[in-house]
């Protein structure tokens, strides 16, 4: 398959990922926010974020400099990758939906602020964190370019080991022992096969 036909994939895909999103953020600009945590190092993660998966993909697609990092995937491989990003892209909506109003970009409680157990969110406590590196993966197979393609899963891996300690430690002061048993009960972004209260 012709190189064209991925970077218009990866475009699309992309345009489809943001059309989802809008209308959260739409509601997400609106709401009242009661508790902001970190919030330059947050800053600092988006931006970081926004050059991994957009920035630097858009500079491999428009530009012929990072050419000699492209890999060579074979055409199946690329198509994997396609086809992990569609599913990702559905569950990325079920998330949403089930997040609701509760979402932010950044760590924020807002006014009203409940907690999600249920859906994408009852075996997993970061279901969203699971989706962006099924993104990043498939983002990886697509581009098949070591610098652009791999970008987005080395920028999502800081993310997550930075900001997710400091997202439960939010999550449980806000929501005391209801958060801890539910940290119980679930895994980050894997499931808990075996429930430690099986062997209590
Ligand atoms: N870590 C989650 C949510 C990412 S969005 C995931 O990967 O799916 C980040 C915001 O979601 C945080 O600022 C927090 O306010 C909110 N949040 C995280 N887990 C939540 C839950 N179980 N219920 C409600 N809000 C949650």
């Amino acid at each position: 398959m012709n190189e064209l036909y991925f970077k218009i994939s990866f475009v699309v895909l992309f345009i489809i990922y943001i059309l989802i999103r809008v209308p959260f953020d739409k509601k997400y600009q609106q709401e009242e926010k009661i508790k902001i945590v970190n919030a330059s190092v947050e800053k600092f993660l988006l931006i970081l974020m926004s050059l991994g998966l957009l920035f630097i993909p858009l500079f491999w697609l428009c530009t012929p400099f990072l050419n000699s990092f492209n890999l060579g995937f074979p055409t199946w491989l690329r198509v994997l990758g396609i086809a992990i990003s569609i599913i990702s892209l559905f569950y990325f909506s079920w998330i949403h939906k089930t997040l609701g109003e509760n979402w932010s970009p950044t760590l924020e409680i807002r006014k009203g602020h409940q907690l999600i157990k249920t859906g994408p969110y009852k075996s997993i406590r970061h279901p969203m964190y699971a989706q962006i590196f099924l993104w990043t993966i498939a983002q990886a197979l697509i581009i098949s370019n070591l610098f652009a393609g791999f970008s987005g899963l080395v920028v999502m891996a800081i993310l997550y080991l930075v900001r997710v300690p400091k997202e439960e430690k939010m999550m449980q002061d806000t929501f005391g022992e209801e958060y801890t048993s539910y940290m119980k009960q679930t895994g980050r972004v894997f499931p808990k096969f075996i429930r430690k209260e099986h062997f209590e």
